[in-house]
């Protein structure tokens, strides 16, 4: 037996019971006649004594060679501590050690075991199994698992049945690049690691499953933006015999589920925004709607006089920050260069503020007057004490500009908290997207996405303004899921690949296997995925999602404690009939 209990779990209820303890060695006191040890486990610490009149000496002497992170197995009486620590559940007890084992000795860890370490990113990844002995990385880890036992119950409360769907599929040209694995039984073919389920899913639709989900690995070879990871996880669902609303109405309360099981919290309303609405409010399809700051269009009100920036302009348009007008004129200098930095690249901001008398004070004086920017302050809400911030544009990029303003404004005033959960649907988004890079309409959600029946019609004439019934779950200014009702029938999914540009050849090579199962019985259904690292993180009040996984990439796509990617040998490459120049 190596433990009658763990590290966290002795009490003074426990004193004068005989205990055996096994963990890891978190630091020791060698006072002389008395040496103190924090035994650590998952579970928590528990103080060791070993003290020259109560101890064998030979105890002793092996307690003053233990070093950090060693692994011991002592056995002992549990006694009441003279000075407690009321910081430690177990701080009202230590273990009086009669006997000690060295289970295996350890080096000195590169990087102190503590809440606050010394270790820099780089090292804590390339030792990850030290990491996830401290508390912050255990505690999310964990987390993580109360998250997905709690999507587990509640999906099956609700009938859904997991179902795992392959991971060595076909290669698709549509969505981010795949993974590819080379085949040594079929020569010079590959399997592609799946993007996602998506058409698996559909499939399990065909074959009567009727409520599925997954949580499951996804894998995109993407460029590496910050804080993404090249393989992933999702909560994957699909449903038969639904419309949008049934959808809707079953994931908010799975969100809803989650947030009241794992914070308490709960959210009476998930709001809704069209995707139009979305990018015309807030500048984004994600939109943070814990704090205000709504866009106010300002072309009637400031395109009338000789301001040549403002005339010129496609959209001119404005945010009230509040009580932004106490920012001082460096303040307002510092927005103005943070705007100006050529990840966000405004070219300036035109500003007003909003005295407490009711008068205004604007870098535009010369042009507007009082009657003028009393409309902007009343077109953008703002009331005396705040500061309207103004950029102008062509509107997509002005409207990216001013959205990453109130973003960066909420940080820096304090108004995004973490303890407070805002989801919000967006819908309606349109059904295709315009490529500018390959000249043509891409699928904006996916290819099996189904547009609104009324809009089929618009797909020939105009097809940028067709809508699809596809929606995302926004928390918090974050996408945490997205998903559409889809296409069910064989002639409107050859219509789309029609209008992605495929052959009808090229569609039933990439696709025939979907075509062909809408020929028997597809029922109407739809679906959604959370990516569920991301929402975790949130869960967990933090925006790092590489805190939560146990084995993350680096920003680079490489795991550095493993090494991989790595090269493989020739034999290997022989093997899958590849040939590689190696330079
Ligand atoms: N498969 C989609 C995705 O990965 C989600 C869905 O449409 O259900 O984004």
């Amino acid at each position: 037996m190596y433990r009658s209990h763990h590290c966290g779990q002795l009490r003074a209820l426990n004193i004068n019971e005989e205990v055996t303890l096994s963990g890891w060695v978190q630091k020791s006191r060698d006072k002389g006649f008395v040496i103190w040890v924090d035994l650590r486990d998952r579970y928590g610490i528990t103080q060791l004594i070993f003290d020259a009149e109560r101890t064998p000496e030979v105890i002793v002497n092996m307690a003053k060679s233990l070093g950090r992170e060693f692994v011991i197995q002592v056995t002992g009486t549990v006694i009441e501590r003279t000075s407690k620590n009321p910081n430690l559940e177990t701080g009202d007890i230590e273990v009086l050690v009669s006997k000690l084992t060295v289970l295996n000795e350890a080096k000195v860890p590169p990087f102190t075991i503590e809440d606050q370490t010394d270790g820099g990113e780089e090292l804590r990844m390339k030792y990850r199994y030290l990491d996830i002995r401290r508390n912050p990385v255990k505690n999310n880890l964990i987390f993580r698992h109360k998250v997905t036992q709690e999507v587990r119950s509640y999906l099956s409360s609700q009938e859904f049945i997991e179902v795992e769907t392959p991971y060595l599929i076909k290669s698709t040209p549509e969505g981010a690049r795949d993974f590819v694995v080379p085949s040594r039984m079929n020569e010079g073919q590959f399997y592609a690691l799946p993007q996602s389920p998506q058409t698996f899913k559909q499939l399990l639709m065909v074959g009567g499953m009727d409520k599925y989900f997954q949580i499951v690995k996804c894998f995109r070879d993407e460029d590496l933006r910050a804080d993404r990871q090249p393989e992933f996880t999702q909560i994957d669902c699909e449903m038969a015999f639904v419309n949008q609303e049934d959808i809707l109405n079953i994931f908010e309360g799975l969100t809803r589920h989650l947030i009241k099981s794992i914070q308490g919290k709960d959210i009476s309303s998930f709001p809704r925004m069209t995707y139009d609405d979305a990018l015309q409010t807030y500048g984004n399809d994600k939109p943070d709607i814990r704090f205000g700051m709504k866009f106010g269009e300002l072309n009637a009100v400031s395109q009338h006089k000789d301001f040549g920036v403002f005339n010129s302009a496609e959209l001119v348009v404005g945010i009230a920050v509040p009580g932004g007008n106490s920012f001082t004129r460096k303040e307002i200098d510092s927005i103005i260069n943070w705007l100006k930095r050529p990840q966000v690249g405004a070219l300036g901001m035109i500003y007003s503020r909003c005295n407490d008398d009711g008068t205004y004070k604007s870098s535009v004086d010369k042009f507007y007057d009082q009657e003028d920017l009393a409309q902007w302050a009343q077109v953008t809400g703002a009331q005396a004490g705040d500061l309207v911030c103004v950029l102008s544009g062509p509107t997509d990029k002005v409207r990216t500009q001013l959205s990453a303003l109130r973003m960066e404004l909420a940080e820096r005033l304090g108004l995004r908290n973490p303890k407070e959960f805002a989801p919000l649907w967006v819908t309606d988004f349109p059904l295709l997207e315009w490529d500018e890079d390959s000249k043509r309409f891409h699928a904006m959600h996916h290819p099996f996405t189904a547009p609104k029946p009324d809009q089929i019609k618009l797909l020939d004439s105009d097809p940028g303004a067709v809508k699809a019934n596809a929606y995302d779950l926004v928390l918090n200014g974050n996408e945490i899921g997205g998903g559409s009702i889809r296409i069910h029938d064989k002639a409107t999914q050859a219509l789309m690949f029609n209008h992605l540009g495929f052959t009808p050849e090229e569609a039933k090579e990439q696709f025939g296997f979907l075509m062909n199962a809408f020929e028997y019985g597809a029922p109407p259904h739809g679906g959604l995925a959370f990516g569920l690292d991301r929402l975790v993180a949130i869960l967990g009040g933090q925006e790092t999602i590489r805190d939560f996984i146990a084995f993350p990439k680096n920003n680079s796509g490489r795991d550095v404690m493993i090494d991989a990617p790595s090269a493989i040998d020739a034999a290997q490459l022989n093997e899958l009939h590849l040939k590689v120049d190696l330079k």
